[in-house]
């Protein structure tokens, strides 16, 4: 008798149908190279997933009742997690998060730089009640703590007082399942914290086998004392640390990569669990009203600081303003563009802009090309390192579309930084892991069936600075849970995502 005839008698005899030998039908993937997230070599295996879970790798036989998804030889990873994110921002709305999906990424981990969706136990409620197509992870904000606890009043050392209610704070936070602690120190308010204030909330995340990761407080002047700084926090609060994406931000420092990974591995050496996370491009994504932070006392009078940051930081061709709110006329133009219309210096014309962004409380978006591509391919390239996109689902920059279809076109593919399993690892299992996120990131039993097919040969980013909403290419398919969100490159309008909280600590 056929198993399905089996099933069927047994389902007549037994209102608790099930399969003969208590198997449930499932998906199996079949054709695809598997590389499993190890760092393994690719192996052609065949993959079954029943309910949300893997339930087997290796060379089996579907069963009656699986349905069979031919891979056509493209390669089989787990799906991506994306270490770095700001996509929780909107995700309500757009939840079917096409940004996300069509790079292969079907985790994300938010509240970064130090902000997060407060409560998070009531952002993680509406996203259960209404899911999303990806999971979500997300730390707790040092900032959105100061914020909530000092309110305007934050241009100063916390007292010991508002430290403790940071701390009840944070560990309810914490308690809701968050990640760790994050940081943004050169945003406010937490810029004005002292060093002991995030080594104090630090030891509350490491006391509930949390991890603290930061957006250092200085990526150009002073980074090498920021660096600094994080080791310290490791070091005294006793937690695994992370530097978020990592950069040599500044002309001075270009070329400067391996005195950077030799402080790191010092400090591993000495038993501080540092890591850093990174993002494939040469310019970062900021406010243009951030530079003010730059001038010495934030003094848009003070042209020596309009000098730093064309001369010392970035340059008149390096900073691109594409939605220059209060003059449009100016998107997509650089300063040195701009200059050249208003027939002014770089300078007068880089702090007359800031100027009129101030009065018109515009907080128009600003590109910084600040980074240099061999440093960003010695940094990927660092044992320790995961990949952040560090985009947003409707941001200037291409990273909210194209971070990790580029980082697999462009930095594996075209310029061979690391191996395709290597590459691979670095953006599942190592990435879990790093986050302290628990059953994803590997494909074997067990694990939840988070799963990306896509053809090594053509994944890559569309999306450019002119156009920074395009889809990728190359991802043929991505299930989340064991439920299929893309499709021949297009999304279903499936929500299986869960949120994902830290895995409670055992004693
Ligand atoms: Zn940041």
């Amino acid at each position: 008798m056929s198993r399905i005839a089996v099933a069927l008698l047994f389902g007549i005899l037994s209102a608790n149908c099930s399969w003969a030998d208590g198997e449930l039908p499932g998906v199996v993937i079949v054709n695809a190279r598997v590389i499993d997230g190890s760092g393994g070599p690719s192996r052609n295996v065949k993959v079954r997933v029943v309910g949300e879970r893997i339930e087997a790798v290796g060379d089996f036989e579907p069963t009656a009742g699986d349905t069979v998804v031919d891979a056509g030889g493209l390669v089989l990873a787990p799906g991506f997690i994306d270490a770095h994110s700001h996509h929780e921002d909107g995700l309500l709305e757009a939840a079917e998060a096409l940004a996300v999906v069509t790079q292969g990424v079907t985790t994300i981990v938010a509240g970064q730089d130090g902000s997060h969706p407060y409560p998070l136990a009531d952002f993680f409620r509406r996203l259960e009640s209404s899911p999303a197509s990806i999971n979500v992870a997300s730390f707790a904000g040092h900032g959105t703590i100061r914020g909530q606890v000092m309110g305007d009043d934050f241009r100063r050392p916390a007292t010991p007082k508002e430290l403790a209610r940071m701390q009840t704070m944070l560990a309810a936070e914490l308690e809701a399942g968050a990640l760790g602690l994050s940081s943004g120190l050169e945003y406010d308010p937490g810029s004005y914290s002292a060093p002991s204030e995030l080594v104090e909330l630090a030891r509350v995340a490491a006391s509930q086998g949390g991890r603290y990761i930061s957006h250092i407080r200085s990526e150009d002047q002073y980074f090498w004392e920021a660096i600094d700084e994080i080791i310290n926090i490791g070091r005294e609060a006793r937690l695994p640390v992370q530097v978020t994406h990592i950069k040599l931000a500044m002309t001075r420092w270009w070329g400067q990569a391996d005195r950077l990974k030799s402080k790191l591995e010092a400090a591993r050496a000495s038993g501080v669990d540092i890591t850093a996370d990174i993002y494939p491009y040469t310019a970062w994504n900021a406010n243009f009203s951030w530079l003010v932070t730059l001038f010495p006392d934030r003094d848009l009078d003070r042209r020596d600081g309009a000098e730093y940051i064309l001369e010392d930081m970035l340059s008149p061709e390096g900073i691109l303003l594409p939605d220059f709110r209060p003059e449009p006329a100016y998107d997509g133009m650089t300063i040195a563009q701009i200059a050249a219309i208003r027939g002014t210096d770089p300078a007068t014309t880089l702090i007359e802009l800031l100027k009129k962004d101030a009065e018109a409380g515009s907080r128009s978006p600003m590109l910084g090309f600040a980074m240099a591509e061999p440093d960003i391919e010695a940094m990927m390239a660092w044992p320790y390192t995961v990949i952040g996109s560090d985009g947003e689902l409707a941001g200037p920059h291409p990273r909210g579309y194209g971070a990790f279809t580029r980082y697999l076109g462009h930095y594996i593919r075209e310029r061979g930084v690391l191996s395709l399993e290597e590459g691979i690892r670095r953006i599942s299992s190592l990435a879990a892991r790093q986050a302290g996120i628990a059953d994803r990131g590997l494909i074997a039993p067990g694990r939840y069936a988070d799963l990306v097919l896509f053809d090594p040969a053509r994944v890559a980013d569309r999306a450019t600075y002119e156009d920074p909403h395009l889809a990728s290419m190359g991802i043929a398919r991505v299930w989340v849970n064991g439920v299929t969100v893309l499709d021949d490159g297009q999304v279903t309008g499936n929500r299986p995502g869960a949120v994902i909280r830290r895995p409670l600590r055992l004693h």
